[in-house]
């Protein structure tokens, strides 16, 4: 969940504090019960936890929650297509603060510990694409 190849190309320190870590491990459990709902098909993280610096260098938006450890990009190759894989945890009841289809892996984001999650799904069809309501595969 930490591991960042853009990091390690730029020689950016990708090491989370304490409550990131915290986080991660929140976010790490959570992915075990969307594995589950993928019939335990092993997920591959494109990208966990985003130091500032980090989440400059891929063009990160400044508020993500890549960067406070709330947040996992991934795949399920052996599921099915990033759409399929959303639109089964959009129609399970696993409760999630945000979930977007991106353009060839899904983010999923949780709320901060505590706080309400919004459920809000997304879809991003481009990195230039503005995101449109819904699951839209
Ligand atoms: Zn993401």
């Amino acid at each position: 969940m930490i591991f960042s190849e853009v990091a390690a190309r730029l020689g950016l320190d990708n090491t989370p504090g304490l409550t990131v870590a915290a986080n991660l491990k929140l976010v790490a459990a959570f992915m075990e019960k969307i594995r589950t709902l993928l019939c335990d098909k092993s997920i591959v993280v494109h990208s966990g936890y985003r130091s500032v610096e980090v989440n400059q260098a891929v063009g990160g938006v400044a508020t993500s929650a890549h960067c406070h450890g709330l947040a996992c990009d991934f795949v399920c190759p052996a599921f099915g297509a990033p759409a399929e894989v959303a639109l089964a945890i959009l129609k399970s009841d696993i409760g999630y603060d945000q979930l977007i289809l991106e353009y060839g892996w899904v983010h999923i984001g949780l709320a901060q510990e505590g706080l309400s999650f919004r459920r809000e799904a997304l879809t991003k069809r481009s990195p230039w694409a503005a995101y449109e309501l819904g699951i839209r595969a």
